[in-house]
This record gives C-alpha cells, sequence and structure tokens, in this order.
C-alpha cells in the first residue's frame, strides 16, 4: 500500500471542502471496502478524509413514519433500530444479510452506498478491466462471469452492483442527500445509480467532491409487507448471486402495491418496472408472479456462464411474492 495522509473532518463544510480543494483526497467510512482496494493497488488516494466523526450518526422518525439515516449510521446500528426491524424488514433483513457482524459493526451507511464491484477482473490490478482502467478492456466477458450481471451491462462492461441494502433501498424508493461546495441535492436512488454504458468507470451520478449525508425513506403504504431474499454460494457470509428486495400490499386477493428490486443482476440494484406493472390490478397468486418476472426477465442478455440466473431469479421472485402474499393478505 502507498503511503497517504489521514484526516478526520468533525464538519460536514470542512469535509466538503478538504475535498473538493484536492483530487486525490477520498472519504474514508469504516474503511471495510476502501482500505482493502487500497491494498490492493485498486485506487490510491494520497488523502483519506475521515467522515466517522462528522454529526451523521442519528436515524430520525418522522410524524408520517418516514426516516432519514445519517450517513455515518453503522449498518449494524441500521439493521436493529427498532422502527427499521418494525417497518422497514425489507431494509432490516437486507442490511443482516450482508458482510459479518463484525464488518457491519465498522461499515457505514454512506459507505456501503459507494462500495465498488466485486469483479474479480477489477479486484486485481494486474489485469486489465475499464472500470478500473478506461480503455484497458472487459476480460469478464469472455472470462470469469458467471456472478456478473444479465441485465442492462454494456460491450465495456458486465459488473455488478454488490450491496444487499442499496436493493432494498431501490425497494422502498429511497432518496440520497447528498453535499456537495455548491450546497445540497437529493436523488432518487435509481438516478444515483447508473447503468455502465461507455464510462464504466462511473458507478454512480455523484460527483467526485460530493458527500452523502443522508437517506430519506418514506413510509410505506398501510398494509404493506416487505422481505428480502439473497441466494449466495454459501450460507456464511457471502455476496449475493442474486437478490430480490419485495414490498407487496394485497387486498381481496388483489395486488393494490408492490415494488421489486433485484441484486446480482445489474450494474444497479435492478428495479422490475415491467413486473410490477404487470402485477398491479392482478390476482396475488403464483402464476402471476411468475409471468411478471417472466416478462421483465425477456431483456436480459446472459453471458455464456450466468444463463442459470433467469430460472434462479424467476423462482426466488415469485415464492418470495407468495409468501409475502400469505403474511399480507387483507381479505
Ligand atoms: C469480507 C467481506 C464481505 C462482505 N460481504 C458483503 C455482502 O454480503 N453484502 C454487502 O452488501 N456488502 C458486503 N461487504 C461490503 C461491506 O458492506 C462494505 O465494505 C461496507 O458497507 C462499506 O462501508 P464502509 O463505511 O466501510 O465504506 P468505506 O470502505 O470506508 O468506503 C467505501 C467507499 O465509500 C466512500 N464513502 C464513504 N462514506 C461516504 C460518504 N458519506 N459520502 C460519499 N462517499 C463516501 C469512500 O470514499 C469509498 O469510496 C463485505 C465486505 C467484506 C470485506
Ligand atoms: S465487467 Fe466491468 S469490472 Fe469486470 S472486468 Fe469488465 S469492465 Fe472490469
Amino acid at each position: 500500500m502507498k503511503t497517504f495522509e489521514y484526516d478526520a473532518a468533525t464538519a460536514v463544510d470542512d469535509a466538503v471542502a478538504r475535498l473538493a480543494e484536492n483530487e486525490n483526497a477520498m472519504l474514508l467510512g469504516g474503511g471495510t471496502n476502501l482500505v482493502d482496494l487500497m491494498k490492493l493497488g485498486v485506487v490510491g488516494p494520497t488523502t483519506l478524509i475521515d467522515v466517522t466523526r462528522l454529526p451523521l450518526h442519528d436515524i430520525d422518525v418522522s410524524d408520517d413514519g418516514s426516516l432519514r439515516v445519517g450517513s455515518g449510521v453503522s449498518n449494524s446500528d441500521l439493521a436493529v433500530h427498532p422502527v427499521v426491524r418494525q417497518r422497514y424488514p425489507v431494509l432490516s433483513r437486507a442490511v443482516l444479510a450482508g458482510a459479518s457482524g463484525q464488518l457491519r459493526n465498522m461499515a457505514t451507511t454512506g459507505g456501503n452506498l459507494f462500495q465498488r464491484t466485486r469483479c474479480v477482473y477489477f479486484m486485481d490490478a494486474s489485469k486489465p478491466c475499464n472500470k478500473r482502467e478506461p480503455g484497458s478492456g472487459c476480460p469478464a466477458r469472455t472470462g470469469e462471469h458467471r456472478n456478473l450481471a444479465i441485465l442492462g451491462a454494456s460491450e465495456a462492461c458486465v459488473a455488478t452492483h454488490p450491496s444487499d441494502m442499496a436493493v432494498a433501498l431501490s425497494a422502498l424508493d429511497a432518496r440520497v442527500v447528498v453535499r456537495g461546495v455548491d450546497g445540497e441535492r437529493t436523488l432518487a436512488i435509481d438516478d444515483f445509480y447508473r447503468l455502465p454504458g461507455d464510462a464504466p468507470e462511473r458507478d454512480n451520478t455523484v460527483a467526485r467532491d460530493e458527500l452523502v449525508t443522508a437517506i430519506e425513506i418514506p413510509a410505506p403504504a398501510d398494509g404493506t409487507v416487505s422481505t428480502y431474499r439473497k441466494v449466495r454460494d454459501r450460507q456464511s457470509y457471502a455476496f449475493a448471486i442474486v437478490s430480490v428486495a419485495a414490498t407487496l400490499d394485497v387486498e381481496d386477493g388483489i395486488v393494490r402495491g408492490v415494488s421489486i428490486a433485484l441484486g446480482g443482476v445489474a450494474h444497479k440494484p435492478w428495479r422490475a418496472r415491467t413486473a410490477e406493472h404487470t402485477l398491479l390490478g392482478a390476482a396475488a397468486e403464483e402464476a402471476s408472479f411468475r409471468r411478471a418476472i417472466a416478462l421483465e426477465l425477456d431483456a436480459a442478455e446472459p453471458l455464456r456462464d450466468n444463463a442459470f440466473k433467469i430460472p434462479l431469479v424467476t423462482n426466488l421472485v415469485t415464492r418470495t411474492l407468495a409468501e409475502l402474499t400469505v403474511s399480507g393478505d387483507r381479505s
């Protein structure tokens, strides 16, 4: 690892100013991803600005039930917060499905959003990779891609986003609050992440010198139930092969509201809007769920070794929605 300077910020504006004035500086949350990438030589900041001492550690619950989660809240504290567990089980379960207890104690909500892909070529600085070194090529297309994208990929990159938490935030229509030197802006999580296109070096739409201060999560409609399911190679901690975050509102056997976000299939959490539109007003039964997700997956373009994700996602989504129907039907 190259030498670097360590700087701890105690005020948000100060952190943003220091980030803006040094193009080789990076923000440091829990360090559970960034420090690994520095050791591997994937990134080499000259300065780390520690943001864990900023006053961004609160989870505020509004009168309408919506949440504002500070970016410095640890993954552990987010998952066990009583309101998150009770009203947002999809989020609590997604966070608990990620990493290990020790890692979740260190990892921050802000850092989790920005964690980088686990594509093996990206993490090996001796290999070409368009995401790490634009224009160098994408060996994953013909090489090791079992765990990579089947939706929304490009010639330049077929990576998947690794965060479980972000998949739940997508299903919940969360918004990301970002601070830069010119002030604050708020983005829908769907606009925060991006598909690779011809610029896979960019994972998201946030500028290098912006800092995430919070995530806002609207209150779920009354009667809505939710959950997160993850398929992985081993039960102990491992990244998702595929996952689903779903919310469902069923009344008299009819789907009144539904959101479905998929993990492990694309460069960003994949919001299954075709499936959602198909399901609204349909009978809440297995045949409808299977048909809807099959329509969504019509757009899939699997690679040589990852076509198995299509039936896996189909079965996972169908089963998850069927189970939510049993627990949440208000008929
Ligand atoms: C062995 C292992 C297994 C794991 N398994 C899983 C898993 O199954 N599922 C899963 O989802 N994750 C998993 N993770 C990843 C883990 O969740 C992330 O490493 C963690 O969430 C990153 O948070 P952090 O605070 O440590 O971020 P850091 O490593 O400190 O930072 C990550 C990135 O975020 C940026 N950043 C940090 N804070 C901010 C901010 N406020 N605003 C803007 N940018 C910011 C940093 O500059 C950096 O680029 C695993 C990690 C390890 C090491
Ligand atoms: S899939 Fe993306 S991250 Fe992986 S090698 Fe190709 S360009 Fe790099």
